[in-house]
């Protein structure tokens, strides 16, 4: 997040670091991932990231501690992703701008979509502050997307929308890179793009678990996914507008993201949530010289590069889960769905529970525990939704996100393994604002 320098002569230093060194910044092979995340999409190795953030960190110390707008080491992190990309069997397009006297450099690259009208877009700035090497702010989101990137082609994905891969520069100066690129997008251009997710800080060392709120959507996608991880998320507020998804939301672009936390403090309830340290910032090194590879919490690292992978075949692929947004037309094969049609009346101000017993079933509930959910209320927004297991454990579905929408019409995935499956489950629904009401009209289980 947002704030120059010149340009050192080290450019040679760092060419011939790239050349003699070799191994310090050649691009690493896509490592083929095996294991996939709940909907099918590639479950994205932290390992692969942290390479990628080794490298920056050395391009950063090669190059006078940092990897800012108009210095040796930008350029030189431009060179280390267009390499790795191409390595990876992508072709790069490498777009420039001037800010600041300087040359940037935006890097661009696209996995095709069967639908070449439709693009899903991911960004995250690959420039630093000059203070530091900027590896947590924003090394973590870059090098989440080269890793994304890899995996995505390694799995040999074809999706239905096209996904474009974009790595910033200058964004630190005002988010020049992003807006130089968005400004450069005919009408038609920004018309296929039907979502723009950013990356900015996602491995802080003291995290949290922030989801972008601009649009409801693109929120309860990430909402859901750290759902089945059992990680509560709040709404992201310190860094609104303060990203590069502000130049696409300002051209009326769907925009959504991810954020770990910055120099905010960490509360006793969010410790409570998350873990980590109260009363501390989430990352006390944000825009400092200590920014660097030891700046870094790996599991949130690790969360948030496969909330991403998700994300993107959610959103892109064919998802091989069905997608939180439409429920199923038909009830899923016999044996392992339970459903309860019986109306039930949602008061204003007050609270509506509908019961399923599941009877006959073994063991605990999965992972993935799909919950169907047909609220008609007049104003979703007003909605806190929750699912309570037999031995009375809390699932929040949804908590107030849907705005002035009427109706939640969705299916929520659960991580539900800690719980018994045989019992009775119930489904509440809470009306946290006046002048509007509605009913249960119908919710189903499926095991
Ligand atoms: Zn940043």
């Amino acid at each position: 997040m947002k704030r120059t320098l010149s340009v050192a002569g080290g450019l040679a230093i760092a060419a011939a670091a790239l050349v003699a060194a070799g191994t310090v910044v050649t691009p690493q092979a896509g490592a083929a991932t095996t294991t996939v995340l709940v909907n099918g999409a590639p479950d994205i190795s932290v390992d692969s990231v942290r390479g990628h953030l080794t490298q920056l960190q050395t391009i950063a110390t090669a190059n006078s501690g940092n990897r800012a707008h108009g210095r040796t080491g930008y350029k030189a992190s431009v060179d280390y992703v267009q390499s790795t990309l191409q390595s990876a069997g992508y072709t790069v397009s490498v777009k420039t701008f001037t800010a600041s006297g300087a040359t940037g450099y935006n890097v661009i690259a696209d996995l095709p979509g069967t639908d070449p009208n439709k693009i899903v877009q991911l960004g995250a700035h690959l420039d630093s502050v000059t203070a530091g090497p900027g590896i947590n702010d924003d090394g973590s989101g870059s090098a989440a997307l080269l890793s994304v990137a890899q995996a995505y082609k390694a799995a040999g994905l074809h999706p239905t929308q096209t996904v474009r891969f974009s790595w910033w520069g200058a964004e630190e100066l005002g988010m020049l890179g992003s807006k130089a690129y968005v400004s450069s997008l005919t009408a038609a251009d920004k018309a296929k793009i039907t979502a723009y997710l950013n990356f900015d800080m996602i491995g802080s060392p003291n995290p949290g678990y922030f989801v972008y709120r601009n649009d409801a959507t693109l929120e309860a996608l990430f909402v859901n996914y750290f759902q089945t991880l059992g990680i509560p998320t709040e709404k992201e507020t310190e860094g609104d507008g303060r990203s590069d998804h502000a130049p696409f939301q300002d051209a009326g672009v769907h925009v959504g993201g991810l954020f770990s936390g910055a120099d905010y403090i960490k509360t006793a309830a969010q410790v409570a949530k998350w873990g980590g340290t109260v009363n501390k910032a989430f990352d006390a090194c944000y825009h400092k010289a200590c920014d660097t590879s030891a700046n870094l919490d790996n599991t949130a690292l690790n969360n948030n590069s496969d909330a991403i992978s998700y994300g993107i075949w959610q959103l892109a692929g064919s998802g091989t889960t069905p997608p939180p947004t439409t429920p199923p037309t038909s009830p899923p094969p016999a044996g392992g769905y339970f459903e309860n049609a019986t109306d039930v009346a949602v008061p204003d101000l007050g609270t509506a529970s509908s019961t399923i017993a599941v009877t006959g079933r073994t063991g605990n509930a999965p992972a993935a525990l799909q919950v169907k959910v047909d609220i008609k209320h007049t104003y979703s927004g007003d909605l806190v939704v929750d699912l309570l297991a037999p031995d009375g454990t809390v699932y929040n579905l949804q908590n107030r996100t849907g705005g002035s929408a009427a109706n939640v019409t969705k299916t929520f995935t659960v991580n539900a393994s800690s719980e018994a499956t045989n019992g009775t489950w119930s489904l509440r629904v809470s009306d946290k604002a006046a002048q509007d009401t509605g009913k249960i009209d119908l919710w189903g289980l499926q095991f």
